[in-house]
């Protein structure tokens, strides 16, 4: 069996494997999609002591660092099953059963789509998912907010103080944000928020040059010109898969404390799969090490 089973191959768990295998245990990473978010992202600049890079080149440095180690590396398998027995075993799509005697559980997050034209054809070419990453690329510009609740709010008085102007569109009849966010956000002076829209189809030529929404009041088609588009509809993270074995909140975080550690025993978890705050790929590896730590305490004491 495995000392500490990585599964998830992201930022979170490159970080985790590699912390682990310097303790000299033995260590496996079971990965869809090895690089995981970063491979979809073009560019990074807070990735701090880089001061810019792009996704894949940073996933090539993960992997590439993660194979200096005596690390087992299994590559697009997927993970169906988590069950503690004496050992917790982790069974894979492909009917494998892997047995470790910890697990460090980092399967990360996906953005939610708005599903509309152009969306997926602009990613990286204008739309964007992270105010925090790709804010400053709009610098002085004009871009929209899609979701009126907290984070869409939240990233409209972000995006406001770096854009020129900001309009928030909301599908609902009202914001859906905390009052207090609402508050600030309509005390902005170049933040405009529609309500009742319908995003219909984001625009462009090589990249985004609008969108174009329907009045739900009205079935009048409106456009407003822009450079940038915000998707904030939810970021929803890849834990389906652990059903009822490992707490979960409302919206399926994976629920840890300050150590990585999750309710089962043995079990770990970090990155964007967990509840801790702020969704970045500094702070995904920062608790991948803390989940490694934590998981080789376990390990020393059991
Ligand atoms: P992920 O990167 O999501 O990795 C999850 C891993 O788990 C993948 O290997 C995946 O294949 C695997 N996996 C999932 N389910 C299973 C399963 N059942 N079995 C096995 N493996 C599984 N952050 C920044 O700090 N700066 C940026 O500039 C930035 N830009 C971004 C741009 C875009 C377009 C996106 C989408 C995200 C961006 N982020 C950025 C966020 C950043 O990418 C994430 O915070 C980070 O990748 C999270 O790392 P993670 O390891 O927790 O999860």
């Amino acid at each position: 069996p495995f000392d500490v089973l990585v599964v998830g191959g992201g930022p979170a768990g490159a970080s985790a494997a590699i912390y682990s295998a310097r303790k000299g245990i033995r260590t496996g990473i079971v990965a869809e999609r090895f690089g995981g978010q970063i491979m979809d992202t073009l560019s990074i600049e807070n990735f701090i002591s880089v001061k810019a890079t792009e996704g894949p080149k940073l996933a090539a440095s993960l992997e590439e660092h993660v194979k200096e180690y005596d690390i087992d590396v299994m590559n697009l398998q997927r993970a169906k099953r988590l069950e503690k027995k004496d050992l917790i075993e982790v069974e894979l799509e492909n009917g494998a059963v892997l047995k470790s005697k910890s697990v460090i559980i980092s399967t990360g997050a996906r953005w939610r789509n708005v599903g509309v034209p152009g969306e997926a054809e602009f990613k990286n070419k204008g739309v964007a998912y992270c105010p925090h990453c790709d804010g400053p690329l709009f610098a002085g510009k004009d871009v929209a907010v899609i979701g009126g609740g907290n984070s869409g709010v939240e990233a409209a008085i972000d995006l406001a103080g770096i854009t020129n102007h900001v309009t928030v569109l909301e599908f609902n009849s009202e914001l859906k944000a905390d009052s207090v966010l609402q508050d600030r956000l309509h005390s902005l002076p170049n933040v405009t928020v529609i309500t009742n829209a319908q995003t219909q189809e984001i625009t462009g030529t090589d990249k985004v040059n609008g969108i174009t929404y329907v009045e739900r009041e009205t079935g009048d088609v409106k456009h407003i010109e822009l450079a940038g588009v915000f998707v904030q509809i939810g970021l929803v993270p890849n834990t389906d898969w652990l059903a009822e074995t490992v707490e979960r909140t409302r919206i399926g975080e994976i629920v840890v404390d300050n150590h990585g550690a999750t309710n089962i025993p043995g079990v770990f978890a970090a990155g964007d799969c967990t509840n801790t705050p702020y969704k970045q790929i500094i702070i995904s590896m920062g608790s991948g090490a803390s989940a490694a730590l934590g998981a080789f305490d376990y390990l020393i004491r059991n």
